[in-house]
């Protein structure tokens, strides 16, 4: 089996302790790599690499410098995105069809982030005070802290990288357990690249020992999170005891909202990408689908239709519409929910359990599900499945729309289908989400701010907002010497 070390200042590095753990293919089944089990130890070797190469090197380059070699690696990324998809199903199942476009997409954040590195100005701030200038400055925080979750790997990880490196911090990164490979795939285009040693470091292991150390590490100016809202408050507690900057990208439990008016198989498709996509693994799945009363029965029927008919099986072949769910304990919360969701006394239409027809050889698959006579109080309604399980709820009228829409801890995204213009507007006014979608669901891109309302997180990543996130500010004051009159009065 092919084994994943560390990358630590430059350098592939066997874990302190020795130890390494095996990381499997949820479609298959079977273990294919092992990665290095790291601990405090590795944690503290690559912030120590990261704090030199911040306190060195990489400060002392100029900011196109830094910018070009992130333009060199999107180059290399758009190279071999092909060999990072490949990785990145083997570890998560997601389709290949999806990833391989994901990987090659996220090349476009470190061209856009390259791009801006020479751009990040001061300003000169007005006055009051008498012949004296007063200036700010923009100035990098120092060592990251990248947290990163299995649902898509490298993307994450490219909308904090990116940012990070061109405001002139440097890295240490922690994939998730699940999903090392791809990372330490990618150190290797960063080597490539020709970051100085130190700038970007990997360490693989899990969240309870390396994700805690990486927190708790003195010499970690911020930690730059994405994953479940449970991890994200445990590691906002623990890094206000340092008050260490974060910034948290939570999950989502997304309103996807659908009129009367609405192009009405525009918004069934919709409906199915936003929660069938990627298995439902997604922080923005629209798993509440609210449908205007007039519509229901109809829209349930050709969803159902749609979905019923998706090809289950093979992530690699581009004939499958939905892979297997990539973790096992994912895979019991998952049937778990669909039992919750029996016993609150929702109606499953659709699916509702393994799925074992051909094509699922790892035991990992779920139907796609859909369940109707769903109230927005339940559970099904309320927390994040992670998973193919679409909550239909009715609704009145735009009033009623908004007051369920809003009705949740949640405000991560949130979509909207009709062919009036002032509804379209007014919801996207009054909906409490980071992003607001109008007859389309999913659209990101890396000029776009993304980011969550309320328990989904807090911070932006993309666009120019997310810069601001990996940098502090100084207030300059520059005056002439000349002795005051009284030194013991503030003026
Ligand atoms: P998770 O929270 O279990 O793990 C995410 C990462 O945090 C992993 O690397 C894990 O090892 C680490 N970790 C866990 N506990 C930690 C701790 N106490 N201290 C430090 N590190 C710790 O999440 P997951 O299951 O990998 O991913 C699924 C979740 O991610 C879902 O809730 C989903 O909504 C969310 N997500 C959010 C976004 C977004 O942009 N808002 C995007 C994708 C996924």
């Amino acid at each position: 089996m092919e084994r994943y070390q560390h990358y630590i200042g430059g350098a592939w590095v066997a874990p302190d302790a020795g130890k390494w753990f095996e990381t499997v293919n949820p479609y298959s089944g079977e273990a294919w790599a092992e990665i290095a089990h790291g601990n405090g130890g590795d944690v503290d070797h690559a912030v120590t690499a990261a704090l030199t190469a911040f306190d060195g090197e990489w400060s002392a380059m100029k900011p196109s410098q830094r910018g070009r070699l992130l333009m060199r690696l999107a180059e290399l990324i758009e190279r071999d995105s092909a060999a990072l998809a490949e990785i990145e199903v083997r570890d998560n199942g997601k389709l290949y069809a999806e990833m391989s476009a994901q990987t090659k997409y996220m090349a476009e954040w470190y061209r856009y982030y390259g791009g801006l590195a020479d751009k990040i100005e001061g300003a000169v701030i007005p006055t009051d005070k008498e012949a004296v200038l007063n200036f700010v400055r923009y100035e990098p925080l120092g060592v990251i802290a990248m947290i990163t979750p299995w649902n898509s790997p490298l993307l994450l990880l490219a909308w904090k990288l990116a940012a990070a490196l061109a405001a002139g911090n440097t890295a240490v990164i922690k994939p998730s357990e699940f999903t090392s490979a791809s990372t330490l795939a990618f150190m290797k285009l960063i080597e490539e690249a020709g970051f100085p040693p130190g700038v970007v470091n990997t360490v693989t292991g899990f969240g309870a020992d390396v994700g805690q150390a990486l927190v708790a590490h003195k010499d970690v100016a911020k930690i730059a999170f994405t994953g479940s809202d449970v991890a994200g408050r445990k590691i906002n507690e623990a890094a206000a005891r340092d008050l260490k900057h974060v910034s948290l990208e939570l999950g989502g439990k997304s309103p996807n909202i659908v009129f009367e008016d609405a192009d009405q198989e525009a918004a069934v498709m919709g409906a199915i990408s936003g929660i069938f996509a990627a298995t439902g693994q997604t922080c923005i799945a629209g798993s509440r689908l609210l449908l205007q009363r007039s519509i229901h029965d109809a829209f349930v029927e050709r969803l159902v239709k749609v979905a019923g008919e998706a090809t289950i099986g093979d992530p690699m072949s581009l004939e499958t519409h939905v892979g297997p769910v990539t973790t096992p304990p994912q895979y019991k919360k998952v049937l778990d929910y669909i039992e919750i969701a029996r016993e609150e006394g929702a109606t499953c239409v659709l699916g509702g359990k393994p799925y074992d027809g051909p094509g699922a050889i790892g035991g990992q698959f779920v139907e796609p599900t859909i369940f109707t006579n769903v109230r927005n109080d339940m559970r099904i309604a309320q927390e994040e499945v992670f998973g193919p399980v679409l909550s239909v709820i009715p609704f009145e009228d735009e009033e009623d729309a908004l007051r369920i829409a809003n009705d949740i801890d949640f405000g991560l995204a949130a979509g909207v289908w009709t062919k009036d213009m002032g509804c379209a507007l007014r919801m996207s006014e009054r909906l409490k989400a980071g992003t607001v979608w109008v007859n389309t669901y999913r659209a990101v891109s890396y000029t776009s701010p993304f980011g969550g309302y309320k328990q989904s997180g807090i911070g932006r990543e993309s666009g120019l907002e997310a810069i601001k996130e990996y940098l502090q500010t100084k207030s300059v004051w520059l005056a002439q010497a000349s002795p005051v009159a009284n030194p013991f009065i503030i003026r």
